[in-house]
């Protein structure tokens, strides 16, 4: 027999939806500066091995070739299959980070500026 109490608990329960950011399948940690005179975005990757907290780099022979996430203490973190998937994901895991915190954000393609890309994607074409 159902008790007609623990029927309202349980409806209760599910009527909450809980702020919940599942774990990444990677071992990186994002840090967004935002620049708040002309609304553009800086993206910082860290690795998150133990806690490890060193700037990622990003090895590739190109936009299109495979991006190699690396940290200088723990090799190889992970790897996207080219550069927009890697900026996709950027994107998607800054957007998690904004919207917990109120910001807008950031539209599909729009421009962010990620780590130590020191070379911009329009000259490697
Ligand atoms: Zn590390």
């Amino acid at each position: 027999m159902w008790n007609r109490n623990d029927v309202g608990e349980y409806n209760r329960e599910m009527q909450t939806t809980p702020i919940f950011m599942p774990p990444e399948p990677t071992n990186l940690e994002i840090e967004i500066k935002i620049n708040q005179h002309d609304g553009t975005f800086q993206t910082d990757l860290f690795c998150d091995l133990n806690q490890c907290g060193k700037n990622v780099t990003i090895v590739s022979d190109g936009p299109k070739t495979v991006q190699n996430v690396l940290c200088v203490e723990h090799g190889l973190l992970t790897s996207f299959p080219d550069q927009t998937a890697f900026r996709e994901f950027v994107r998607v895991f800054a957007n998690k980070i904004l919207k917990v915190n109120g910001h807008e954000l950031i539209e599909p393609g729009a421009m962010s500026i990620v780590g130590d890309n020191q070379t911009p994607p329009e000259s490697m074409n």
